[in-house]
């Protein structure tokens, strides 16, 4: 099918963008990577009238090693973030989800910020930036506010974010947990979206964060295993009730009880890792 018609434009700076923003309101739609978004207008569930392309902004693409944390731009794409060495260095689980994400092609058009935006039930990002204590920097008009991502996804396909807003970057914490961190899923074969993906990072004998993907409508920490590890439970007692406190997905690629068990499973397979 053949995306409707639009205004196209191409700012050059962040502050431009935020103007158009607010000056455009509901009639305009961020566009980055494109490979939710032109989907979504083809099927005509979403018709704006005009795109704001922000990949032609340089600081939105920016990866920083801050001294505490480093900040990932927006726009940075799936296969930048693969082969960054210093995201690989303090938080392994960011490169490897990274280079798991669908194929080559999507690697090199998807980002970080719209996968987040986007906030697909089976995407990658939520759960692996849930188990980093990650937080999402977004700018408007009105000024800028950094979200902790426990509260930036709110529902399937539902954020934080509001419609006159951009996110800017992804702040990432340099701690023990994060440098001892992993990210396993088991993949819908032709796309490679998640029907269970589960990011682990311990730091041992101290914090664990262990969050999901494609198990529920909105990905989750599952603070149970977290306790029992912390507590110093075996990978098989802490995993035991894995996923019981949400409401487990059923679709035509997993039913719910087959996708509970995949769940336990890859937590087993990304404690096992990173223990
Ligand atoms: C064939 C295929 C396979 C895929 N496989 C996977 C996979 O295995 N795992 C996975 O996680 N993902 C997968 N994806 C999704 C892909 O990784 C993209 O990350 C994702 O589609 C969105 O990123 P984008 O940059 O293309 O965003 P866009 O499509 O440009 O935008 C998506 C939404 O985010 C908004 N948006 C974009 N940037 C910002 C911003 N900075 N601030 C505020 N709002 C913004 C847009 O307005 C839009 O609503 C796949 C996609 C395709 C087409």
């Amino acid at each position: 099918m053949i995306p409707p018609q639009v205004a196209y434009r191409k700012p050059n700076n962040i502050n431009e963008v935020l103007s158009l923003l607010h000056d455009l309101g509901d009639d305009c739609k961020i566009i980055a990577g494109g490979h939710s978004l032109i989907p979504v207008m083809k099927l005509r569930l979403n018709d704006p009238e005009n795109l704001i392309d922000i990949t032609g902004i340089p600081e939105l693409k920016e990866i920083r090693d801050n001294e505490k944390s480093i900040t990932i731009g927006a726009c940075a794409t799936h296969a930048e973030i693969a082969r960054n060495e210093v995201l690989r260095q303090h938080a392994p689980m960011i490169t490897t989800a990274a280079s798991m994400i669908g194929d080559i092609a999507v690697r090199n058009f998807g980002t970080i910020g719209g996968s987040i935006a986007h906030a697909d039930p089976a995407a990658d990002w939520p759960a692996v930036l849930l188990a980093a204590n990650a937080s999402i920097v977004i700018k408007s008009t009105d000024g800028q506010r950094e979200v902790d991502i426990d509260q930036f996804f709110q529902g399937m396909f539902t954020t934080a974010v509001q419609e006159s807003e951009l996110i800017t970057a992804i702040r990432i914490p340099k701690t023990a947990f994060n440098a001892n961190s992993t990210y396993v899923k088991f993949s819908q074969p032709a796309s490679r979206f998640a029907i269970v993906g589960c990011a682990a990072a311990v730091e041992k004998g101290g914090e664990a964060r262990v969050a999901f993907n494609g198990v529920s409508a909105t990905p989750f920490r599952d603070t149970a295993i977290e306790k029992a590890i912390m507590a110093g439970a075996d990978i098989e007692t802490a995993t035991a009730n894995t996923a019981d406190a949400v409401s487990v997905m059923s679709d035509h690629f997993a039913q719910s009880a087959y996708r509970k068990h995949l769940a336990a499973v890859y937590a087993r397979k990304a404690l096992s890792a990173v223990l």
